[in-house]
């Protein structure tokens, strides 16, 4: 009778390690609770008979189960930071242009953000390094930083559409290309393009907040907790890398009268998602013939056949 009980508990306290359900979290609750089931039927059991044998065999049990819920867990947040990984902007492989169309951006960052990055001409210059390398490629445009200063203090950052407003009006940007404005008050969650960044349509100007998010760190540092802090760290800087150049290049594309598209991965789909990869054909040839138009000397543009043009490309495809 013994021996029966004693093989019926270890089974119990061994069942769990058969095939997990799916979700490691039920997996991880239910195990835990036959575990404690487990432990109070041996312990019952050992308080009856041979005590020093089965606490023995209880605490080899519980140590090798912990052991294997804890592997469990962590090779599946390693799965989901995989998972969680950007893909990596299209940046034409290894294709080098020989010409490209230079264009000249000057920035203004607001106290909030230098705060955040430190030195604003060295961040900056380092957005656009990445940026360049989708627009090099998808349409030989190169952006060139003419200066980076500081955004005046009564421009506040609380509302895009004020902030455009205000920025176009402190400069009009009549001696550069696109005047870029970002500002670290309100960072928020968000998915939504337009209110991470404003641009003006056919314009120069936009603005951008900080891509910094609290909440998504804390919630990588809660989710993925059995990973290297190390490695976490590492995901959260490339998920913010991606989004950053992401959305400077959506409203940089507005400014060149790209339209939005309905393809998740296409940058120019109105919610930011990490599978984004590259500008669609159709915004690329829209976005040429702006610059084309805008690179041309100012008494030989032709507004009104730029309009036409787009009228005929736009109901063509
Ligand atoms: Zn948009």
């Amino acid at each position: 009778m013994d021996r029966r009980l004693f093989v019926a508990l270890t089974l119990v306290a061994c069942a769990h390690r058969a095939p997990q359900p799916a979700d490691p979290l039920i997996a991880f609750t239910e195990a835990a609770a036959r575990d404690i089931a487990a432990a109070w039927c041996l312990c019952l059991y050992a308080s009856m008979f041979k005590a020093g044998l089965f606490g023995l065999t209880l605490l080899a049990l519980l140590c090798a189960c912990q052991k294997n819920e804890y592997q469990l867990r962590k090779e599946w947040q390693e799965q989901q930071a995989e998972r969680l990984k950007p893909v990596e902007l299209d940046t034409g492989g290894e294709k080098t242009w020989r010409r490209f169309q230079v264009q000249r951006v000057r920035v203004y960052a607001d106290a909030a953000f230098v705060k955040r990055v430190g030195d604003l001409r060295r961040y900056f210059s380092e957005q656009l390094d990445r940026a360049n390398e989708v627009l090099n490629s998808a349409m030989q445009l190169r952006l060139e930083l003419e200066e980076a200063r500081e955004l005046p203090a009564k421009i506040d950052g609380t509302d895009l559409d004020a902030m455009l407003k205000a920025v176009r009006e402190a400069d009009p940007g009549k001696d550069v290309d696109f005047v870029v404005a970002l500002t670290g008050v309100k960072p928020i969650l968000t998915m939504s393009f337009h209110q991470l960044g404003r641009a003006e349509e056919l314009g120069k100007h936009i603005v951008m907040r900080s891509m910094d998010d609290a909440a998504e760190l804390r919630e990588l540092d809660k989710g993925l907790d059995k990973i290297d802090a190390a490695d976490r760290a590492q995901l959260y800087a490339s998920r913010k890398r991606h989004k950053e150049c992401a959305v400077f290049l959506h409203e940089l594309a507005h400014t060149l009268g790209a339209i939005h598209t309905v393809a998740p991965e296409d940058l120019m789909h109105p919610a930011y998602s990490s599978d984004m990869v590259a500008f669609a054909s159709p915004n690329v040839d829209l976005m040429r013939y702006v610059l084309d138009e805008r690179t041309t000397d100012e008494e030989k543009r032709d507004t009104e056949a730029l309009i036409k043009r787009l009228d005929v490309y736009l109901s063509s495809s």
